[in-house]
């Protein structure tokens, strides 16, 4: 197994979502309608969430634009 295929295989899952705002990109699962799991990189924190100066990462803008990959069939609830 090469480096890049063990970090697909331990990434399962995760599909990348970009935030339509602030370019941010994260790795989002949905492992139920109400659950979603959001990986943030050091660069998505910087570009997204630092601008809301929020302690938790966290972007309004990043909601809906996974909420837009979910209805476009992109992020499969698994
Ligand atoms: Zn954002």
């Amino acid at each position: 197994m090469t480096l890049t295929e063990r970090q697909e295989y331990l990434e399962g899952g995760f599909e990348k979502v970009e935030c339509a705002r602030c370019e941010a990109l994260v790795r989002v699962r949905k492992s139920s309608p109400q659950q979603t799991s959001v990986q943030w990189t050091t660069d998505a924190t910087r570009l997204c969430a630092a601008k809301l100066n929020a302690l938790v990462p966290t972007c309004r803008d990043l909601r809906a634009s996974i909420d837009d990959a979910v209805r476009a069939g992109k992020l499969e609830v698994s």
